[in-house]
């Protein structure tokens, strides 16, 4: 098997399951992430290749701190009052 690295900016993932001839190798992580980001940022002005020029140039840390600082606050923001009586 050979060194199949992923396309993502900043992505250390060697092994790739998925390939595309215009995008290059993308690893699963990645793959499930660019679903979510075109899902959130597609509309009819912008086209899917575009988008997903900028999903890989948008460098992994980075995603990865602003999903948790999302999280963060929405967890923080709306408490799980049902979970906490317990
Ligand atoms: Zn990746």
């Amino acid at each position: 098997m050979g060194v199949m690295p992923c396309s993502k900016e900043g992505c250390t993932t060697i092994l790739c399951d998925r390939y595309s001839t215009e995008f290059g190798y993308i690893c699963s992580d990645c793959y499930e992430e660019l679903k979510q980001f075109l899902a959130c940022k597609y509309s009819s002005t912008q086209n899917l290749e575009n988008l997903v020029t900028t999903f890989l140039e948008t460098p992994h840390k980075a995603q990865y701190d602003v999903q948790d600082l999302v999280e963060g606050f929405v967890e923080g923001t709306f408490i799980n009052y049902i979970e906490d009586d317990l």
